[in-house]
């Protein structure tokens, strides 16, 4: 991001930061760049795009698991499927700095696993505990699992690509142009684990621990889509956007629809995304 972007997306936000948004966003238009969202109310943390285009963006597919427990409070998830959709939003506005989108690849609310003693058995080794909860039938090697509960000890933990773990009571200490709610945050900060980004304790980075700040530095993003390339059923929606063209010249409509809403998970405003949007839009019901 240049010097003059950079220092806009730092104001602190509140009405004052929303009124410099809207010029800029008037700004950047006239430039004829156009790759902004619309996030009135949101952090300006939540706007930066760095110039990435559709076409430039890798998609991961992201499978997220709010786990269920009756009889164990300490396990059982209270988020709503609304709740998921917001947190989602929030962390793909994050990662778009860095040209990275989680596409939803599916929301499962599942039963822990042998939940019995939850918290003693996590005091004693967390690991094991916490991943003996995950049932076993929704574990896939394609995709990136996230899973939400109540309580563990941090606010989150990764282990390797077999699974993150966030709690949904999750806190941090507010920084200036930080989020502007924990989970997303939470989320985003275990998922820049998962692409290979260790911890840097600067208050408003991404990968610092226990604040609400969200950036990633052009090393970071360098690193985290190389990591993203490593695996072979991420995305790139260039790739992706030829496939939908191709299959909407072909008539195709019914393939081309669930990869259109993969793209449109990239939280951009530019051409081929409002394009994309709009024929989703006039699809019929499947
Ligand atoms: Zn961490």
């Amino acid at each position: 991001m240049g010097p003059i972007l950079k220092l806009l997306f730092e104001l602190p936000g509140g009405h004052f930061a929303g009124m410099i948004s809207l010029w800029l966003r008037c700004w950047i238009a006239a430039m004829g760049c156009a790759a902004w969202l619309m996030t009135a109310g949101s952090t300006m943390a939540q706007e930066a795009t760095n110039g990435f285009a559709l076409a430039d963006f890798l998609l991961i597919p992201l499978r997220i698991h709010v786990l269920t427990a009756t009889n164990e409070p300490a396990i059982h998830s209270t988020l709503t499927s609304n709740d998921v959709v917001r947190i989602l939003s929030k962390v793909n506005r994050i990662w778009a700095q860095a040209g990275i989108t989680f596409p939803l690849e599916s929301l499962r609310y599942e039963a822990a696993v042998g939940p019995t003693n939850y918290l003693e058995r996590a005091e004693a080794n967390e690991r094991a505990t916490l991943l003996a909860l995950r049932p076993p039938d929704s574990l896939a090697t394609n995709c990136f699992h996230v899973f939400y509960l109540k309580r563990i000890r941090p606010n989150g933990i990764y282990f390797n690509l077999q699974g993150m773990f966030v709690k949904d009571t999750a806190s941090l200490r507010p920084v200036e142009g930080g989020l502007d709610e924990p989970l997303p945050r939470v989320t985003a900060h275990e998922l820049g684990h998962a692409l290979s980004l260790a911890h840097r304790q600067n208050v408003t980075n991404l990968l610092a621990s226990g604040t609400s700040g969200p950036w990633l530095d052009a090393d970071e993003i360098k690193a985290s889509r190389a990591s993203a390339r490593r695996h072979p059923w991420v995305e790139s929606a260039g790739e992706l956007l030829r496939r939908v063209e191709e299959l909407q010249r072909a008539g195709r409509a019914a393939e081309a629809r669930p990869l259109a809403q993969r793209l449109v998970a990239v939280p951009l405003e530019d051409e081929a995304s409002r394009r994309l949007r709009l024929w989703l839009a006039n699809q019929p019901a499947p």
